[in-house]
């Protein structure tokens, strides 16, 4: 498990790493970010941090899917949510109920999407799949 101090400067050295000024106001942000457990949307950050403007959230919370330490997942009626990013490559399973993203991580769904991976003539560069769920808090 990960402290919320060390996922704090984690995402303030992916910021400074990448050439961006930790001004006040994103430690802030990050802050809040280091202590939500799982998923949140940007609309969370602002309730939190209403002295900041929309923008300074909005660009903050781009910087850092940048810095790919964010993943930003979309849900079936539009909502964009984000989570924080382990570094492995991973999937989300993402409650169209409540919105809770969870990591997957499958070899054999890697092994099935590398052979179809074959048979597609072009250069094949990445991928990207959800699994839309219900959790077992909603269901
Ligand atoms: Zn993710
Ligand atoms: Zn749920
Ligand atoms: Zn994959």
């Amino acid at each position: 498990m990960v402290s919320t101090i060390d996922r704090k400067s984690e995402l303030i050295h992916a910021l400074e790493d990448i050439g961006c000024r930790v001004t006040g106001p994103r430690v802030e942000i990050i802050q809040e970010i280091s202590t939500l457990e799982g998923s949140f949307t940007a609309e969370d950050i602002n309730t939190r941090l209403p002295a900041l403007g929309r923008a300074t959230i909005f660009r903050t919370i781009k910087l850092l899917q940048d810095t790919q330490k964010l993943c930003k997942t979309v849900l079936f009626d539009g909502t964009v949510r984000y989570s924080l990013d382990t570094g492995f490559h991973h999937h989300h399973l993402i409650c169209v109920k409540c919105g809770d993203i969870k990591e997957m991580r499958s070899m054999e769904l890697e092994r099935v999407l590398r052979v179809a991976a074959k048979k597609i003539p072009d250069q094949v560069v990445g991928h990207s799949l959800e699994i839309y769920r219900i959790c077992s808090n909603c269901s």
